[in-house]
């Protein structure tokens, strides 16, 4: 119980936030019990599910800097059985308030001890950089989901980020482990996508997901509402492959 799962690539708009909120909107509807973290002081996550960052008060940043508890920042979101630990750009101050504090890169991890066993899936939406909110998100996760966009230079950066998970796990979490490689933002038209999904999957084998999620107008509208693509529209071909990539991650 209580799976702590980071979403995570150094390399800025492959889909990571946009994989967090509608992969964690997906499991809900599977009447599974799911934790948002918004590790990323854009706060992406945070507005993508309809909070106004300027109206909110406690964020992830009290919880890791200032010791306030989980249940004290966590808000529940419009999709039943999701609830956030939002974001705003206060957490951007963490990095270098966190930079000579004792127990530094374990915060994240302390924060979710008490709540983890509330939930099915607890999901990080880290920031693109491999600073100390990443580390945190690092050590406090069981595995990490990669998203990789479907474009040119898409295993740029991967590399770095493998030899960043082995020198966490060699240093602070010997136990994370690789969830999975998602294809994102594939497009069927284009010979460019289809050589880039094959040549990640000769590069990573069976640890990328069979779901492959395709560039759709759809999710990139939806966080402009504060939706879900579930909720926005799910007859879309975005919402039918989260759904499906749920399945996958869950093994329904
Ligand atoms: P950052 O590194 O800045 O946090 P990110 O990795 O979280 O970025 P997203 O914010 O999820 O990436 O996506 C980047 C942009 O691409 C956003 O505008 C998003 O709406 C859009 N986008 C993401 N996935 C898709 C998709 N499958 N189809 C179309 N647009 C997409
Ligand atoms: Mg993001």
């Amino acid at each position: 119980m209580g799976k702590i799962i980071a979403i995570t690539n150094q390399k800025g708009g492959v889909g990571k936030t946009t994989t967090a909120v509608n992969l964690c909107a997906a499991l809900a509807e599977f009447d599974l019990k799911v934790l948002l973290v918004d590790s990323d002081p854009q706060g992406n996550a945070t507005s993508g599910l309809g909070f106004n960052k300027e109206e909110i008060e406690t964020c992830l940043y009290d919880g890791l800097v200032d010791g306030v508890s989980a249940y004290d920042i966590l808000l529940h979101t419009q999709v039943k059985g999701l609830d956030i630990l939002p974001a705003t750009m206060q957490l951007a101050g963490a990095e270098l308030e966190l930079a000579a504090a004792l127990g530094r890169e374990f915060r994240l991890r302390k924060l979710l001890a008490p709540i983890k066993d509330d939930y099915d899936y607890i999901f990080i939406d880290c920031p693109p950089s491999l600073g100390l909110l990443t580390i945190n998100a690092f050590a406090a996760a069981d595995s990490l989901i990669v998203p990789i966009q479907c474009e040119f230079y898409a295993l740029e950066g991967v590399t770095q980020l493998m030899k960043n998970v082995t020198m966490v796990k060699e240093n602070i979490n010997p136990s994370l482990e690789l969830e999975g490689i998602l294809m994102t933002m594939h497009d069927g038209r284009t010979n460019l996508s289809e050589q880039v999904e094959r040549e990640v999957r000769q590069h990573f084998s069976r640890q990328v997901y069979k779901t492959v999620i395709p560039r759709n107008v759809r999710l990139s509208e939806a966080p402009s509402f504060g939706l879900s693509v579930l909720q926005y529209d799910r007859k879309s071909k975005g919402a039918e492959e989260y759904l499906n990539f749920a399945r996958e991650v869950a093994g329904l």
